[in-house]
């Protein structure tokens, strides 16, 4: 494949990093990750960050920090990876799903409503997911949470680099979890972190990572897991960190690039609301033959991906699910396409990618949604 989906960029100063913490012998949990959740704060704008070893157990213990647990029930977008609901799961909580809106990919804030209703207000918290970089309706979400009186976590796996009214992902919920995985906007290995204003959820959750532990060695003040992060993966961080805003702008040129190379095209391109800065984690398009168009990029050295295939609800592991239908998320499910937008793409790269859209036959959507029958796999 010449032109990958992704392709992690790491420099140099994630190599000094690293083997400076591999000589200072200090590779477990430690200084190098203080200061990575501390510069990470700073750059959520928040006052706290809690490190972890994964996105999906970021997810986990932000839930878990702000009191979600057995029997509570957590609104969430079934158009997501299916870490979102895992770890809503796995804080005790059940998912309850409500579609997504199909022009931003993002949870629907009527929909969340919907099923607040059908649940008679019988709800603990909403997790929205800022799907492919694109902040959710924050605004609306915040007050639905409100009237309501549930928390708000922001699921921004995939939104680093992202604004809101010009507030960064992470600082817009009572809590959001972050990843690092390495075809993410930035990358640790593996890794995560929790942005919050709220020091309460802040304090739990560093609890809740390192097994309850309260003040000093071996006093556990409650049940609590390891989701520690390493020093070397926050020495990777760190570096990363520093070049975060360059990688971004680099995504937003290159979706600019598709745009444009996509314009005479039947393809819907990504929508952007007034005031909202997408990441362009990924860039996502959607067209009527879009496994024909993936073979077709394919034939010519272009990777491509389905993020997802399959809506959350539809899973195998999720068939105790009763909800109602989400068509929406369902309807996605067989459309869209994501292009490579990574920053690592060279001129040539994208050359190489216009061509390949150039010389494909790119169908339009149909809209009816019944047309689209989602397999369960
Ligand atoms: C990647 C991702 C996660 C999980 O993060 P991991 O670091 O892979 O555990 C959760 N939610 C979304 C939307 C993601 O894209």
């Amino acid at each position: 494949m010449s032109v990958p989906i992704a392709a992690p960029d790491i420099g140099d100063a994630e190599l000094k990093g690293v083997v400076d913490v591999l000589e200072s012998g200090m590779l477990a949990d430690g200084d190098v990750v203080r200061t990575f959740e501390e510069r990470f704060a700073d750059y959520c704008g928040t006052d706290y960050a809690v490190a972890t070893s994964n996105g999906t157990t970021a997810l986990h213990a932000a839930l878990v920090a702000a009191g979600v647990g057995e029997d509570d029930t957590v609104v969430t977008a079934p158009f997501s990876f299916v870490a979102t609901a895992n770890a809503i799961l796995f804080s005790g909580a059940t998912p309850a799903f409500a579609d997504v809106n199909p022009e931003t990919y993002n949870l629907d804030p009527s929909a969340v409503e919907e099923t607040i209703r059908a649940r008679d207000g019988d709800v603990d918290a909403i997790m929205p997911v800022h799907l492919y970089g694109l902040p959710a309706e924050m605004d609306r979400l915040r007050e639905i949470a409100d009237e309501h009186d549930t928390v708000l976590i922001e699921d921004a796996a995939q939104a680093h680099g992202a604004t809101h009214r010009g507030r960064p992902a992470g600082s817009l919920g009572n809590a959001a979890c972050f990843s690092f995985y390495p075809t993410k906007n930035m990358t640790t290995g593996e890794g995560g972190m929790i942005t919050t204003d709220d020091e309460e959820i802040a304090a739990a959750a560093a609890r809740f990572v390192n097994h309850g532990r309260g003040d000093g060695a071996y006093v556990h003040v409650e049940h609590g897991h390891n989701f520690r992060m390493t020093n070397l993966a926050a020495a990777i961080g760190l570096g990363q960190l520093d070049r975060l805003d360059e990688f971004v702008e680099a995504r937003r040129s290159n979706a600019t690039f598709l745009t444009e190379h996509l314009s005479d095209t039947p393809a819907i391109t990504p929508v952007v609301p007034e005031g909202r800065d997408h990441a362009y984690h990924q860039y996502t398009i959607r067209c009527g033959n879009r496994d024909a168009l993936r073979k077709a990029l394919n034939e010519r050295g272009v990777g491509s991906a389905v993020y997802y295939p399959t809506p959350i609800h539809r899973l195998n592991a999720f068939e105790w699910y009763d909800g109602p239908p989400m068509p929406a998320s369902e309807m996605l499910a067989g459309q869209v396409l994501s292009l490579p937008v990574h920053p690592n793409l060279s001129e040539e790269d994208l050359e190489t990618v216009a061509g390949a859209l150039a010389d494909a036959l790119i169908e339009p959507v149909k809209t009816d949604p019944t047309a689209t029958e989602v397999r369960r796999v």
